[in-house]
């Protein structure tokens, strides 16, 4: 697939589930949402009414060519060209530890980056199972590296007491799923990463999950934070999907929905 020149956005797919620490699954995700995305059960429409089948400023890159063996070193520069190229980057994981490369290259090029990061989880080990890159723990990684000036999760509800340390450690404000903020009165600058862990969801909305964590986010709360996001994000990933674990693709279509809702919002 080619990329033109004059699209402002663009949609990767980065199907890696490398790092995994449960199941794999995710790295088959980015095909599912985007089936999902042309299914002919519904249009390409954000709720915003940014029409995304008239638009011609996103493209569809396709999949990164990813081999486990330097496979943050391909995300991070891929994302880093096409943001030098003057395009905001919507990825399709993959599951969550595709997100530091990403971060990473977007970092370099937006020194004064808020996080907005919805997850049940708050990804902050230090290493799990011995591994440090694990898709436990990108945002540990992120916030030792100052990749981030806040890092603000949303829907996290199951905290241990390692990951409250970490949360203590790097001044993560947390905001649990009884706690939903109104993004308008954080006091977000305009430099904003938005990362989704298809979890924050509860399972009963997105069952295709490998670590699905009941009590969480409603499809509708997720897309009331989206279109209540005080800027469109300079770039963002969807991330989690288990197609294996999905029932009538219900999942996958909620990713789409989100995809929709987050090229609205950069559109609009
Ligand atoms: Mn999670
Ligand atoms: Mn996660």
């Amino acid at each position: 697939m080619t990329i033109c020149s004059s699209c402002p956005i663009v949609v990767v797919g980065v199907p890696s589930d490398a790092n995994s620490s449960f199941l794999r699954g995710p790295a088959a995700a980015p095909g599912h949402i985007r089936k999902a995305l042309h299914s002919p059960s519904t249009n390409l429409c954000a709720e915003n009414g940014i029409d995304l089948a008239a638009r011609r400023e996103w493209k569809d890159a396709g999949d990164l060519p990813l081999a486990e063996v330097d496979e943050r070193e391909v995300i991070e520069r891929a994302v880093g060209r096409h943001l030098d190229e003057g395009r905001r980057v919507v990825a399709l994981g993959g599951d969550h530890a595709v997100t530091y490369p990403i971060v990473r290259a977007v970092a370099a090029r937006n020194p004064e980056l808020t996080i907005l990061h919805l997850d049940a989880h708050p990804d902050l080990y230090d290493e799990l199972d011995g591994n440090r890159f694990s898709h436990a723990c990108p945002f540990a990684r992120i916030m030792e590296e100052n990749l981030a000036v806040r890092l603000i999760q949303i829907g996290v509800r199951n905290l241990n007491p390692h990951q409250r340390e970490q949360v203590d450690r790097f001044g993560v404000e947390i905001h649990g799923p009884t706690d939903l903020p109104n993004l308008a009165d954080l006091g977000i600058a305009p430099s904003v990463y938005l990362s989704v862990d298809l979890d924050v969801l509860d399972p009963a909305h997105a069952p295709g999950l490998s670590h699905p964590e009941p009590g969480g986010l409603t499809t509708r709360e997720v897309i009331t934070l989206i279109q209540k996001m005080p800027f469109p994000p300079i770039a963002a990933d969807i991330v989690e999907l288990n197609p294996e674990r999905d029932v009538n693709g219900l999942t996958a279509m909620v990713a789409a929905k989100l995809l929709k809702e987050i090229l609205g919002r950069m559109l609009g």
